[in-house]
């Protein structure tokens, strides 16, 4: 099975408008060149729309960093999936752990943004992770498999190949600390598993598993040679079009 290989950029609480039009530019202007690889970039959400008409007719495809699961009511602040697919916006990412930290995003909401997203045709990148307590104390099995059964559970087997799944150590997130290859694998391999579990093997071997933690041109391509690793949710690295072009060029090699 071959899994088309996916690199989003996460831009967080970054660009202004005139760097998020320039950036996007020069990402746009090379996009087509990596036609095997799938590529997005998460802007600040009152950006959006000014990202969208910069990439009007490219390959680099746009993600919101995050969404609420309901369509409309008072809910202030909040943003729903129609209003990102109103703006060809085709991703978004829910449950990454900064919003888990820090806005008390709970793994019940996360399931509850993953099937809006699918209920809307976004593709949700639903992101799970450990943190280094929990990896030393030996509950990474328990910690991750708290987080994916709500996902799971939101998901009916014949659109599950439309879900992507990020596995971000919180250790490894923006520290400059990669998770090895090897420790990637392991954990997307038990990921697809319990993917096989919940919606068979034929599914499970469809659906795409990103890594992120401080992935950058210099570790990328050592990280998507893993069989399981078919992407990358970068951060740091993505900021700026040079270094998320170099990964996008090592998925390239590989696909
Ligand atoms: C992220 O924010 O999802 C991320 C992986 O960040 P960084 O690449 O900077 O570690």
């Amino acid at each position: 099975m071959t899994r088309k290989p996916f690199i989003c950029g996460n831009w967080k609480l970054n660009h202004g408008l005139v760097e998020t039009q320039a950036v996007l530019r020069a990402m746009a202007a090379e996009a087509s060149t990596y036609s095997s690889v799938e590529l997005a970039i998460a802007p600040v959400t009152p950006l959006l729309a000014a990202a969208a008409q910069v990439l009007q007719g490219s390959a680099l495809g746009l993600a919101a960093q995050n969404v609420h699961h309901q369509d409309k009511g008072a809910f202030t602040g909040e943003w729903a999936c129609h209003h990102l697919s109103e703006l060809n916006v085709g991703y978004a990412i829910v449950g990454h752990s900064e919003r888990r930290q820090y806005f008390g995003e709970t793994s019940a909401a996360v399931g509850q943004k993953v099937r809006a997203c699918l209920d809307n045709n976004l593709v949700p990148i639903a992101c799970i992770g450990e943190s280094l307590q929990e990896r030393e104390a030996g509950q990474i099995w328990d910690v991750l498999k708290n987080q994916m059964d709500p996902i799971t559970a939101a998901v009916q087997p014949d659109e599950a190949h439309r879900l992507v799944v990020a596995y971000e150590p919180v250790w490894a997130i923006g520290t400059g600390k990669t998770a090895s290859a090897a420790q990637a694998q392991e954990v997307h391999a038990q990921l697809r598993s319990w993917l096989a579990g919940a919606f068979g093997e034929d599914v499970a071997e469809r659906v795409r598993l990103q890594y992120g933690g401080s992935v950058k041109p210099s570790n990328a391509l050592e990280l998507l040679s893993e069989k399981d690793v078919d992407g990358a949710l970068v951060g740091g690295a993505s900021l700026q079009a040079d270094t998320f072009l170099g990964i996008a060029a090592a998925a390239f090699e590989l696909a």
